[in-house]
């Protein structure tokens, strides 16, 4: 998906476009911003479309960037020299990155490095402002927080830092205090349901069933609806969480292990978001994907749940699997379904935290059996 350059195209999120919007027409503009929210919910988009009108020549009185300048246009054609994206290498975002240093491994490329440090003190020549997006500041390590932390405290005037991580926490303490919060929240799903008919020309049932599955993310929904083997890998996810639950003659928990980090394909970390250029070394499936897979067990979990407690059917995700909800429902009963969330939910932070993804799988399944 094509990165927005105005905030008109942004699905949901009205609270922080004004914010933003404000910001930008009275050029009452911080000096660095967080933005926090779910995979897929929008953070990048956002943040482009934001850094588009601060660099923006001639924004419009609503704060909007005009899409006609110099740097609207060379942003239009992904040639802005000004607007930095800086994405993790492989799992981290690493000091080679930000400033000119050792260790700079020979596959990247040479615009990745010393991003920070090359351009910082050249007041910007296309557009009003040097913006710089980090995709995933949870994944700083702490030499590279620490330095761009001096930065942050005193960036020329013309700078500007865009954050981006899941939660505030993740961040370490020192710089998130010095970020304004844009907290993004789940959009609603008929939101999503018309935006991906009206704007992707997706089927109406597509859309709806999509919208739904991707909890409030549109980066997630127009995923499920554009790759065609990922509403599958939901469904495969579904089947699994079904075994788990015991309804039929359960597998053993390190095939279900197996079965999970098999199924972990569909991988979204922030929608349009550069992929990782480090070298792929292992047959495991990467973070994000077995985060996102969890997410669809923790979902048809809570359906479960939903079900078990008695909630009207129109309230679940899974719509079209009632009955394997209900013998699940049944067959683990409210308390049992509600370890089970807090089992999976347990597991995921110990895998954002870094734990070994084959380790973690298999932890999940055998204490998802020992419930
Ligand atoms: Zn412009």
């Amino acid at each position: 998906m094509v990165l927005p350059i105005f905030f008109s195209q942004i699905v949901g999120h009205q609270t922080a476009l004004r914010l933003l919007r404000r910001a930008v027409a009275t050029g009452d503009v911080a000096h660095a911003y967080l933005f926090t929210g779910m995979a897929g919910v929008g953070k990048h988009s956002v943040a482009h479309a934001f850094a588009a009108a601060l660099a923006c020549l001639t924004p419009t009185p609503e704060g909007e960037a005009c899409g006609e300048c110099e740097s609207c246009r060379r942003l239009i054609h992904d040639a802005h020299p000004e607007i930095h994206t800086i994405v993790p290498y492989s799992e981290q975002t690493l000091i080679w990155q930000l400033w000119d240093g050792h260790n700079v491994p020979r596959e990247a490329k040479a615009h990745q490095v010393g991003v920070i440090g090359r351009t910082i003190n050249f007041a910007p020549s296309f557009g009003r402002r040097t913006v710089y997006i980090l995709t995933r500041a949870d994944t700083l390590t702490e030499a590279a927080a620490n330095s761009l932390l001096k930065t942050v405290e005193e960036p020329p005037p013309y700078a500007v830092f865009l954050l981006l991580a899941p939660m505030p926490e993740d961040v370490i303490e020192t710089i998130r205090s010095r970020c304004q919060w844009v907290p993004l929240y789940p959009v609603d799903a008929d939101t999503i349901r018309q935006w991906l008919t009206a704007q992707h020309g997706v089927e109406p049932e597509v859309a709806h069933r999509c919208a739904l599955l991707s909890q409030g993310c549109p980066g997630r929904a127009w995923s499920l609806a554009t790759q065609p083997q990922a509403l599958r890998v939901w469904d495969a996810l579904a089947d699994l969480a079904y075994t788990v639950s015991g309804a039929q003659t359960p597998a053993p928990a390190l095939l279900l292990a197996e079965r999970l980090r098999s199924l972990a394909t569909v991988d979204i970390s922030e929608e349009g978001e550069p992929s990782v250029e480090a070298p792929a070394k292992s047959k495991n499936p990467t973070r994000g994907a077995l985060l996102l897979a969890m997410d669809a067990l923790c979902a048809w979990f809570r359906d479960a749940l939903w079900v078990a407690c008695g909630g009207d059917l129109g309230g679940i995700v899974y719509q079209g699997d009632e009955q394997r909800l209900s013998r699940a429902a049944e067959n683990m009963g409210v308390e049992r379904l509600m370890h089970a969330l807090d089992t999976v939910l347990d597991v995921r932070r110990a895998v954002e935290g870094n734990a070994n993804v084959q380790l973690a799988t298999e932890v999940l399944m055998m204490r998802l059996l020992a419930l």
